[in-house]
């Protein structure tokens, strides 16, 4: 089956868009237009909503807005040189992306500025097809991680200009009820510049050497270069934890773990299953797109890649 990426975007983005009411008037005499809008201008300023159009041409008139009317507001108005006042829906907001743009227009003209990254990301095609073989390639290591133990979900963490994997992880609660796959990768990058909280189960076979450079080959195949070199310790000048790398994670990490991500400052999140429950970065909230924070990283979730489609395409 062919999967897809989808941007795990902020939700007005998605929005249908919303209106509101304004009074508009026909300009009587169009020599008069620019002296009016400039009257108007003063006693009647848009400054909340610069994303309007003050005049809008139809059938050869000219249609001026006035001001916003208010639900139950007198919209009984006298302005000089306008007339035929009446009430109107236009947008509430500005559009932010070229759908609600169109859906807009159809009410009243708007300003816009066209997002050419954001509309990528909005119709899930940001990645090339060499980077999505990488990131398949990816996300099947992390399910092997979760695999080898039978754990519910496995992550990596990848530094993605290096192309290797720093931080392998699987859900291990039954050892630490803190110990989601994600808290344990994120651990791993921490004991790699020289911190982390967390020593290895001895139930799970894992020596605190066993970082190793893995490289990933185009077509799909995950080579350990050397078994056993570890990993360049990144000083914390170079880097702080997670700077510019990118977790992959079989399930939409907690709000816990998704706050831990902020902390990190990881920078790219990719994951199959979503959370209904718990999800901190798509299904309950989207703690990456909230404004009061003070790190914001991107989300994609891969739809329609189960195990059997990463390691047969
Ligand atoms: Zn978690």
């Amino acid at each position: 089956m062919e999967g897809k990426f989808e941007a795990v975007l902020h939700d007005d983005y998605y929005k249908d868009i919303e209106l509101c009411w304004f009074s508009c008037g026909l300009i009587a005499d169009k020599k008069e237009a620019a002296q009016i809008i400039k009257k108007l201008a003063i006693s009647h300023p848009m400054s909340n909503y610069l994303h309007l159009k003050r005049v809008k041409q139809f059938n050869d008139e000219l249609h001026v807005l006035i001001k916003r009317v208010e639900d139950n507001e007198d919209s009984m108005l006298f302005i000089e040189g306008i007339t035929q006042i009446y009430t109107i829906q236009v947008p509430l907001k500005k559009p932010l992306t070229r759908k609600q743009f169109i859906e807009s227009q159809k009410f009243w003209n708007c300003h816009f500025f066209e997002d050419k990254k954001l509309e990528k990301y909005v119709a899930g095609l940001m990645f090339t097809s060499e980077e999505i073989e990488r990131h398949k390639c990816y996300m099947k290591l992390a399910q092997d991680e979760a695999t080898k133990i039978m754990s519910p979900a496995g992550g990596l963490i990848v530094d993605p200009e290096q192309d290797i994997i720093l931080a392998r992880g699987y859900t291990n609660t039954k050892w630490h009820p803190l110990q989601h796959a994600v808290m344990k990768c994120i651990d791993e990058v921490a004991r790699l510049q020289g911190g982390g909280a967390w020593n290895e189960p001895a139930a799970v076979n894992r020596t605190s050497d066993d970082k190793r450079r893995i490289s990933v080959d185009i077509d799909g195949t995950a080579v350990e270069q050397e078994s056993g070199a570890p990993v360049e310790k990144r000083s914390k000048i170079e880097s702080y934890l997670c700077t510019k790398y990118d977790l992959y994670t079989t399930h939409e990490p907690c709000i816990m773990c998704s706050m831990a991500l902020v902390h990190s400052r990881i920078g790219r999140v990719f994951y199959i299953h979503p959370d209904p429950f718990a999800g901190g970065i798509g299904s309950r909230v989207k703690i990456h797109c909230r404004t009061n924070i003070n790190h914001h990283f991107e989300v994609f979730r891969m739809h329609d890649f189960d195990k059997k489609d990463l390691y047969n395409e």
